[in-house]
């Protein structure tokens, strides 16, 4: 068992605050570090995201899925759905919000949060296996200069205007008018 209470701290010290989306995160982290059997907790582990909101930062802090490695992915869809996916062992695991658990009209942000590092993983969520298709991996591309801001702009970015090569903030401004 792992404690929720000293997940939260762990959590915190990262986060800066405490707020129950971070108590979101961190049930959601404590689910996986429950099941290390199937998702331990290195390079291998990779976490897609639906949504950038406080949450998120439990799973850098406690699971080591970071932006900057690479294993943690963002899809701006405004969900609170989390996949995780296991490279060495073929694994994945959807963990859903249900609901809104202790919804705001009826409880004080205390009373959620404390209510929220009580709960076991599987009462406010959804969690089932899903089929192995983790995202690939990152590609590293050649960069070109921009033509008006001089950056060097990852290809896969750079837009054409005018027979410029240009970045994707250049190109949002000279388009404008
Ligand atoms: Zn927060
Ligand atoms: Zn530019």
């Amino acid at each position: 068992m792992v404690e929720t209470k000293e997940l939260m701290e762990e959590a915190v010290k990262f986060h800066g605050h405490t707020c129950p989306g971070l108590a979101l995160g961190v049930l959601v982290s404590k689910y996986i570090l429950e099941h290390g059997h199937d998702f331990s907790i290195d390079e291998e582990l990779v976490a897609v995201v639906e949504n950038d909101n406080c949450s998120v930062d439990a799973l850098q802090a406690l699971l080591g899925t970071t932006f900057g490695k690479g294993n943690l992915i963002y899809r701006d869809y405004g969900k609170n759905n989390y996949t995780f996916y296991n490279r060495d062992k073929k694994k994945a695991v959807k963990i859903s919000l249900k609901g809104e658990p202790y919804s705001h009209e009826e409880y004080t942000r205390e009373e959620r949060l404390k209510m929220l590092l009580e709960s076991d993983p599987n009462e406010i969520f959804n969690i089932k296996e899903v089929a192995f298709d983790p995202p690939e991996h990152a590609k590293i591309h050649e960069s070109i200069i921009c033509d008006e801001c001089g950056d060097p702009t990852m290809s896969t970015r750079v837009r054409e205007f005018k027979g410029m090569q240009i970045c994707i903030p250049c190109y949002q401004k000279l388009t404008k008018n």
